[in-house]
C-alpha cells in the first residue's frame, strides 16, 4: 500500500493505530522521492539521515505505547528561505549557497516540539522573487501534473513536493502570492495567513511588510491543524499578532449555511481564462447550492494592486538585501578593495530578477523619486486596504480565482518580466492589506492543468476562510487526486 499519496490527518491515525510506522512511512516518501526528483526537482536539499533518525524516535515512541502529536513522525519539506539550525538555508541563490543558519525560525522550533520528520528544504525562486520556481540559482522545478510546465511560485518546490507526493506537506511563505499560487498550479491547497499571525522570525527576508508563512497541503483538515501549531504571538517578531490562536479545526465543518460571499466583480477580468472563469463560477455556484448567500461586490483599486505591489516589494527587498555585502553575510568574492570585493559579489552571486528588482527599489526609494514613487504607492495601499474594510461590511469572505491562468510552460515567461509580474494580479492585493486567504483545488483546465479557487477572509477571520474552504472541498472530490507524473506513474 502507497503511503506517500496521503493526507497527514489519515497517516496520524495510521501510526497511533499502529497500523504502520514512522520509518515505513518516511521511507515510501523518500523511495517515492528517488523516483521522481529526477522529472521534479522539487528540493535543494534532502536531509535523509535525520530524517529516517526522527523517524525512528517516533517508532520508539509509539511502541513504548506514548501518545504522538498531530504532525509526529510525518514527513514534510520546509522552503528553503526558511531558518533550520544546522541545515543550509540558501534562499536559492548563489549569495546563500553554502549558509547555515546557527538557529531556528520560530515556525521551525514550534514544529520541533511536535516532532515533524523534516525530510528537506525545498527548491524557489531566488528570495522568493517570482512565481514560477524558474528563478531558483540551482534548478527549474517541474510540474507534477505536466513536466513541461512550471509549479508556479515562489513556493513551487513546496508544492511540487506536496503534489508529487515526496511531501506530506510543507511549509512556504507568501509575499505576493507564493504559496496560493504554486497549491493552486500543482493542485493542493495552500494558506497564507492573516499578517501577523505566524512569526516571521527566522524567514529569510524579501518584503518584510508583506512576509507571509503558511502551510501546502492535500487537504483543508492538514491545512487547519498545521495552522493551530505555527500560529501565535513572537517576542522575536514585534509585528506578530498578540490575538489568541482559536483551534482552527472546530471550523472544519461542512456547513456554510447563510455565509455571505462576495464575488468581486474586478477578479473575474476581461483576459481572465475561460477555464478558470468557469470552473471557479461553478465552485461559487456549489457554495451557493450549499446555503451560502453570494453577491457581487467591488474592490474598485484592485487595478492599481500590482503597479503599487511591485514599488513596495522591491523597495523594501532592496533594503532588506543590502545585507548581503560579502562582509556580514553573503559568499564573497574578492575585489582589489572592499568596494571592488562588494561589487564582485553582488554582480556574480545575485540573479537577474533579484538584481532588476534591487534597482527598481532603490529607484523608487531614491531622493526625487520617493514621493512620486513608493509614497504613492503606499497611499494606494491603504485605499486598496479600504476597499476591503467596505467589503466586509456586507460579506464574510470573497470568493475568486487565486490566479488569471493555470500553469504554463517552463520558459513561456521568463523573458517578459512584465508579462510574469501581472499574473499575481489576483494574489498581491490581500499581501498588501494583510488579509488571509486561501487556494483550494477546483478543477481543471480543458488541458488537464489544476485550477484553485481562492477565498478570502477578513483579518484574522482565518476560521471563517476555513470553514468555506473545507464546506467546498468536501463537496468535491479534488483533494483526492493525484498527480500522474509523466515518465513515473503514466
Ligand atoms: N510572484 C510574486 C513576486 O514575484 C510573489 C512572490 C512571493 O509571494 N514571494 O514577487
Amino acid at each position: 500500500m502507497a503511503l506517500y499519496d496521503k493526507p497527514a490527518h489519515v497517516l496520524h491515525e495510521m501510526l497511533a493505530k499502529k497500523e504502520i510506522s514512522s520509518v515505513e512511512l518516511t521511507e515510501d516518501v523518500l523511495a517515492r522521492m528517488d523516483k521522481v526528483e529526477k522529472s521534479i526537482g522539487a528540493y535543494i536539499t534532502v536531509t535523509r539521515d535525520d530524517a529516517l533518525r526522527t523517524a525512528e524516535e517516533t517508532d520508539k515512541k509509539i511502541s513504548s505505547g506514548e501518545e504522538i502529536s498531530f504532525l509526529e513522525g510525518i514527513p514534510c519539506g520546509i522552503k528553503d528561505n526558511i531558518c533550520t539550525n544546522g541545515i543550509k538555508t540558501t534562499c536559492a541563490s548563489k549569495i546563500l549557497e553554502n549558509f547555515v543558519p546557527p538557529y531556528d525560525a520560530t515556525v521551525i522550533t514550534k514544529l520541533k516540539q511536535e516532532k515533524p520528520v523534516i525530510i528537506g528544504k525545498t527548491n524557489l525562486d531566488e528570495f522568493a522573487m517570482g512565481g514560477s520556481t524558474e528563478n531558483s540559482a540551482f534548478h527549474a522545478t517541474h510540474n507534477p501534473w505536466n513536466i513541461d510546465c512550471v509549479p508556479g511560485g515562489s513556493s513551487g518546490g513546496s508544492a511540487a513536493a506536496v503534489a508529487s507526493g515526496s511531501a506530506i506537506w510543507a511549509l512556504g511563505s507568501d509575499t505576493g502570492g507564493s504559496i496560493r499560487q504554486p497549491a493552486s498550479f500543482c493542485g493542493v491547497v495552500g494558506m497564507k495567513p492573516t499578517y501577523g499571525r505566524v512569526s516571521r522570525y527566522g524567514l529569510v527576508a524579501y518584503a518584510s511588510s508583506l512576509d507571509q508563512i503558511g502551510p501546502i497541503t492535500r487537504d483543508v483538515t492538514d491545512c487547519a491543524n498545521i495552522l493551530n501549531i505555527i500560529s501565535g504571538h513572537d517576542d522575536m517578531d514585534s509585528t506578530s499578532s498578540a490575538a489568541d490562536v482559536p483551534d482552527y479545526t472546530k471550523s472544519l465543518v461542512a456547513d456554510v449555511k447563510g455565509l455571505k460571499i462576495g464575488m468581486p466583480k474586478e477578479y473575474f477580468i476581461d483576459g481572465i481564462d475561460e477555464d478558470i472563469n468557469n470552473a471557479v463560477r461553478k465552485a461559487i455556484d456549489e457554495l451557493k447550492a450549499m446555503g451560502a448567500d453570494v453577491k457581487e461586490i467591488s474592490l474598485p483599486h484592485t487595478a492599481y494592486a500590482i503597479a503599487t505591489y511591485y514599488l513596495i516589494a522591491p523597495a523594501e527587498a532592496a533594503t532588506n538585501l543590502e545585507r548581503y555585502d560579502g562582509v556580514s553575510y553573503g559568499e564573497r568574492v574578492d575585489g582589489a578593495d572592499v568596494v571592488d570585493m562588494m561589487k564582485n559579489t553582488r554582480t556574480q552571486k545575485f540573479g537577474d530578477e533579484v538584481k532588476r528588482r534591487i534597482m527598481i527599489g532603490n529607484y523608487a526609494l531614491s531622493a526625487g523619486y520617493y514621493d512620486a514613487y513608493y509614497l504613492k504607492a503606499l497611499k494606494v495601499r491603504t485605499l486598496i486596504q479600504r476597499d476591503y474594510t467596505e467589503a466586509f461590511k456586507d460579506v464574510d469572505v470573497i470568493a475568486c480565482p487565486t490566479a488569471p491562468t493555470p500553469a504554463y510552460k517552463i520558459g513561456e515567461m521568463i523573458d517578459d518580466p512584465l508579462k510574469m509580474y501581472l499574473q499575481d494580479v489576483c494574489t498581491v492585493p490581500l499581501n498588501l492589506a494583510g488579509l488571509p486567504g486561501i487556494s483550494v483545488p477546483c478543477g481543471y483546465s480543458s488541458n488537464g492543468m489544476p485550477i484553485g479557487l481562492q477565498i478570502i477572509g477578513r483579518p484574522l477571520g482565518e476560521e471563517t476562510v476555513i470553514r468555506a474552504a473545507y464546506a467546498y472541498e468536501q463537496s468535491q472530490n479534488f483533494h483526492n487526486d493525484m498527480a500522474k507524473i509523466g515518465g513515473v506513474d503514466a
